[in-house]
């Protein structure tokens, strides 16, 4: 019998709450609430989470979602969250990446447990979706926690908005996620003062908290482009100078600004025409421009070095492009003035006012990127032996292939490689051997950075956490198990 002792109308408002929370903090706090409202500790509760919730929360507005949940659920491969069920899970980093993996994992039944070092979601910068990623979304309940969602054929969401929706869904399906602990280093297996043979841990910061103490079989790197777990070569891909410039300005939602069109990336590139006439009439210089509607006015360009140290935005020309953009080398008010200028002149001059949304410290939200050298990880994931103890390591997001802002294939890249990783947990799980595991892994990471909306499999209603369902060309396996002998780390010396 579940115990029905708390009021059920308050149980209701400590829901809504939740649903509407507008910050990673209340998000936190309103869900704890409910928890201990319900009487449900979420780390022994039954997993997913939400169901024990759903037994005790029964009305309309928290049906809608459980529909969505239990359709969700229901997929095979999730094996009734049995396909994992046997596997802790540590996560670093509650980017979209680590949220969507989270919940993935979630699906399949595995204990997760996510660290992340903040406890605020503040970017404003917006991400294009891949038409696989909203329909992934809209599965997960995307619309019930964030109504605008892709309304008509908007096709981008704010990172934090996207944070804050993936971290509702992956606290309703048991997901621990602890904020302000920040991931510092494994610790290997070893034996305690009574002789109790121990797994594998990690040192987090604040150093005494009882995260330290888990035990764990997997551990995902998903914080971002310093990944912090040791063991991946990166791969440099130096290509010519490339700048990127991002603003973000005040949405009032107004009749006049709801009318001006948005600069969809990809069909602005080519159009010369525009480029000119922008440099002839205002001295800057783009390669593109991209400009997004959404909870800001959001632009994304790239800049030529010449226009920007004639603008007076860089002050010096260096060689080095870490010295060229430094602090002390950038005039911030130049800097403005150029974003609002280029910002002014692509979108016609229709914008009513363009006063900049505020940043995390309180600033103008402009900044200025180096996209000169871009990173992947050689590998996506290792397999680490210790005194008998394996543990599976991986990547996902950004940690493993830095994307190109400009061309809006990050979080979709980043998702593809949220569900692969899924995907080799789960064999893992289920006994493959782990020269198998990594072997298919490697392969598919090999797919990732050519993967386009054109070239994956056409029915996305049918995507899942099995590539085969995702990807056009799965077999035969590009990455051999002989391959991939040097991923697996027994601590001796080659
Ligand atoms: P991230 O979103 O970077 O998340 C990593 C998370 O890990 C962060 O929350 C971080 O606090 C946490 N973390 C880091 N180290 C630790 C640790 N040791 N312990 C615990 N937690 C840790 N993409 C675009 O397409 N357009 C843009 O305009 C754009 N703007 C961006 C602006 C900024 C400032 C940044 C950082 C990224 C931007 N991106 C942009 C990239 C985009 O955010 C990512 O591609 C996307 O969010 C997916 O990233 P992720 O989840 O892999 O990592």
């Amino acid at each position: 019998m579940e115990d029905q002792s708390f009021p059920e109308c308050q149980a209701q408002e400590l829901f809504d709450e939740f649903v509407s929370a507008s910050t990673c903090r209340a998000a936190m706090r309103s869900f704890s609430q409910l928890c201990e409202h319900l009487q449900l500790d979420p780390s022994t509760a039954e997993r997913p989470l939400y169901r024990p919730i759903k037994r005790r929360l029964n009305y309309w507005r928290a049906n809608g979602l459980w529909a969505k949940l239990d359709r969700r659920g229901a997929q095979e491969e999730y094996q009734r969250a049995r396909a994992c069920s046997d596997v802790t899970c540590v996560i670093i980093g509650a980017g979209p990446c680590g949220l969507r993996t989270a919940v993935e994992l979630s699906f399949m039944g595995a204990r997760v447990v996510l660290l992340e070092k903040r406890d605020t979601f503040s970017r404003n910068n917006v991400l294009h979706l891949w038409p696989f990623t909203i329909h992934d979304l809209r599965g997960l309940g995307a619309k019930k926690f964030y109504g605008r969602f892709c309304a008509g054929s908007i096709d981008h969401i704010s990172i934090r908005q996207l944070q804050l929706v993936l971290l509702k869904v992956a606290l309703l399906l048991g997901v621990e996620v602890h904020v302000n602990v920040e991931f510092k280093k494994l610790v290997e297996p070893a034996e305690d003062q009574h002789r109790h043979k121990l797994g594998w841990r990690m040192e987090v910061s604040p150093k005494n908290h009882p995260v330290s103490q888990l035990e764990f079989d997997v551990i995902i790197g998903a914080d971002g482009r310093r990944n912090t777990l040791p063991g991946f070569r990166r791969k440099e891909f130096r290509g010519k100078l490339a700048i990127a410039i991002t603003a973000n300005f005040k949405n009032r939602n107004t009749t006049a600004e709801a009318k001006v069109e948005e600069i969809s990336g990809v069909a602005f590139i080519f159009n010369q025409r525009f480029f000119q006439e922008l440099r002839q009439e205002t001295g800057i210089d783009l390669e593109n421009i991209v400009y997004y509607k959404d909870d800001t006015h959001y632009f994304v360009m790239t800049a030529k070095k010449q226009s920007l140290l004639e603008k007076g935005v860089i002050l010096q020309d260096f060689a080095d492009t870490e010295l060229l953009l430094s602090r002390g080398n950038v005039d911030q008010n130049a800097l403005q003035a150029y974003a609002r200028e280029a910002a002014d002149f692509s979108t016609n001059h229709q914008l009513p006012t363009l006063d900049f949304a505020m940043n995390h410290y309180g600033q103008p939200d402009v900044a200025m990127f180096d996209f000169t050298c871009m990173y992947a990880s050689e590998n996506a994931a290792m397999v680490r032996q210790r005194h008998g103890h394996q543990l599976l390591v991986t990547l996902v997001g950004d940690s493993l292939l830095e994307p190109f802002w400009p061309m809006g294939t990050g979080v979709a890249r980043g998702f593809l490689a949220a569900l692969d990783s899924a995907w080799m947990i789960r064999s893992w799980a289920q006994g493959a051997a782990p020269l198998d595991v990594l072997a298919e892994r490697e392969s598919l990471y090999r797919l990732l950075p050519q993967t386009t909306p054109e070239n994956m499999q056409k029915n996305i209603t049918l995507y899942s956490v099995d590539p085969t369902t995702r990807y056009m060309n799965t077999s035969p396996l590009t990455v051999t198990p002989a391959q991939v002998r040097h991923l697996v780390d027994t601590g001796e010396e080659a």
